[in-house]
């Protein structure tokens, strides 16, 4: 890690609004800046916190973080609500360790009124929001631009994507053959070290309210259980460093040498890198992901550029599909060719037809398909390959394209720990609609839209050792769940008593 203090380059920053009477190229700042924190939750590797530290200490004014904790957002559960306030909570230990100067403050209710609220109490100059896709995300700073005092600048740094997505593109992207290219270029100028995060050089003037985390997220686990936490995957920046590269059982330290190979066998689950859920969350940086990778490419040359195209192309392919294409989660946002031979075969005979209950019960004629959906549904991460064959069936089995689009994220989202990204949405954008693919040979119900089915599954793994792990997983999973309910019956028992009797009547 360098140590320089050197400025974010300008291409990652986005003036979304400039504060009235303040040119652009004046830098001083007279109030605060505040880092609202969302998509990219972590402290290390952040060029959206860097930015805002480094414009605090330019004018020598403080420098907070916000987080909104939503009450529902995209209907995330106890799984991903979890996952995500506890790695939040080890960032705000972090801060409070380092004294680096900056405090942490955690609103609850709708960023659109919360984050307003508190520039406007602190006198804050500057916003600086990190970036997302999403129509949501976009949505409320388009509201906050207009919300905010006109002596407020708002700044959204793209700190997500090793090339910013606006700078590797200005429009939508064909497919990864496409985009390759462009981002292949820039890397030499984006794909480089980070400088160490600078404390913020004035204290925040207040004291900041102490966060009861535990009340929080036992909150939110309740309110949440539907769709329980998960065991395997332990939240937060430190966990998500040991997975990339720890000693024990880090994938550039460890696992590596056959990811080409191994990455397409749901039987091999460490065979992928596992760390979706940390790159969804932003408790780790795809760039920190990528220039370690770049470091062991002289020994795994052929899995290290595998591992950078998932990684960077791919990765970066879906934000780009979901900045410039609004439709990035329905049928319209599909290429005219797969619109119309969707269309063309939405009538089709289907040989079954499954409700939504029926599917997200994993109640197929398929038992492949139904280890699928029990390895989301247990463990809250389907494998890569198992994705693709998962959406292509839901498209088989439900009345037309539209309802299977939206099944397939709606239990995308509700049960992957990773779900809820652009990811997700263009894997079923892929699997179902063929976005960033070719037409293929015409056959019912697919039209042109690639094919798969469970005689190439077989023919690429053991299908039924798949079935089995997936059986065994599913047991364990609710073994815990059968004692976890056990252990909250017996603390309500305890609990009660200790409550002073009810009045009689
Ligand atoms: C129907 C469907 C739904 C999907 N839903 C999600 C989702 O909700 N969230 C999500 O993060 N990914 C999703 N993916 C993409 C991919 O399957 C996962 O990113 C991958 O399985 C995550 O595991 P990993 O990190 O161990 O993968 P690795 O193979 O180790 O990949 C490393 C990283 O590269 C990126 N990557 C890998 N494959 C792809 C891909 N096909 N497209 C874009 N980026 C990729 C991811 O950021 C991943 O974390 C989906 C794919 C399909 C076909």
């Amino acid at each position: 890690m360098s140590s320089s203090t050197a400025s974010v380059q300008p291409g990652r920053i986005r003036v979304l609004k400039q504060a009235r009477g303040l040119p652009i190229d004046q830098k001083k700042l007279t109030g605060p800046v505040v880092y609202w924190m969302f998509r990219d939750q972590r402290l290390r590797d952040n060029w959206a916190l860097i930015h805002a530290v480094d414009q605090a200490n330019k004018s020598k004014v403080p420098v907070a973080i916000a987080f909104n904790l939503f009450d529902s957002f995209l209907g995330a559960k106890a799984r991903q609500l979890g996952f995500m306030l506890r790695g939040l909570q080890k960032l705000h230990h972090r801060l409070l360790e380092q004294s680096l100067n900056i405090p942490f403050f955690l609103f609850q209710g709708e960023a659109v009124d919360t984050i307003p609220v508190f520039l406007k109490e602190c006198g804050a100059s500057l916003l600086v929001t990190d970036f997302s896709p999403l129509r949501e995300v976009r949505t409320w700073k388009e509201t906050m631009i207009r919300k905010v005092d006109e002596s407020v600048s708002i700044h959204e740094v793209d700190t997500h994507n090793v090339v910013p997505v606006w700078v590797a593109s200005d429009k939508l992207e064909y497919g990864a053959r496409t985009i390759r290219r462009k981002i292949t270029k820039l890397l030499p100028e984006y794909l480089i070290d980070f400088p160490t995060l600078m404390p913020s050089e004035m204290k925040w003037p207040a004291p900041q309210p102490p966060i009861d985390w535990e009340r929080i997220i036992a909150d939110v686990v309740r309110r949440g259980a539907e769709v329980p936490e998960i065991q395997w995957c332990e939240p937060g920046e430190d966990a998500a460093l040991e997975v990339l590269m720890g000693h024990k059982n880090g994938f550039l330290t460890t696992r590596l040498r056959n990811y080409s190979t191994d990455r397409n066998n749901p039987l091999k689950p460490k065979g992928l890198s596992g760390l979706s859920p940390y790159l969804h969350f932003g408790q780790i940086a795809a760039q920190r992901c990528a220039l370690e990778g770049q470091k062991v490419r002289k020994l795994f040359p052929q899995a290290v550029d595998t591992f950078l195209e998932e990684l960077i192309v791919r990765r970066e392919l879906s934000d780009n599909f979901c900045f410039y294409q609004p439709h990035y989660d329905s049928l319209q946002g599909a290429w005219e060719w797969a619109r119309i031979t969707l269309m063309a075969h939405a009538s089709d005979k289907r040989e079954h037809i499954y409700t939504r209950q029926q599917l997200e019960k994993a109640q197929t004629a398929d038992p492949l398909w139904n280890a699928s959906q029990l390895e989301m549904v247990h463990s809250g991460k389907m494998h890569g390959f198992m994705r693709m064959y998962w959406a292509k069936k839901i498209l088989e089995w439900t009345t037309g394209p539209e309802e299977a689009l939206a099944t397939a994220i709606a239990l995308n989202d509700k049960y992957h720990i990773d779900g809820r990204d652009p990811n997700g949405y263009v894997g079923c954008m892929w699997s179902i609609c063929g976005v960033h693919d070719q037409g293929w040979r015409e056959r019912p119900i697919f039209g042109k839209i690639r094919y798969m089915n469970y005689a190439g599954c077989k023919r690429k793994f053991d299908v039924d050792g798949y079935i089995a792990y997936v059986k065994r997983l599913a047991g364990e999973s609710s073994k815990r769940k059968a004692e976890n309910q056990l252990k909250q019956v017996a603390k309500q028992t305890r609990l009660a008593d200790f409550l002073p009797p009810l009045p009689s009547q």
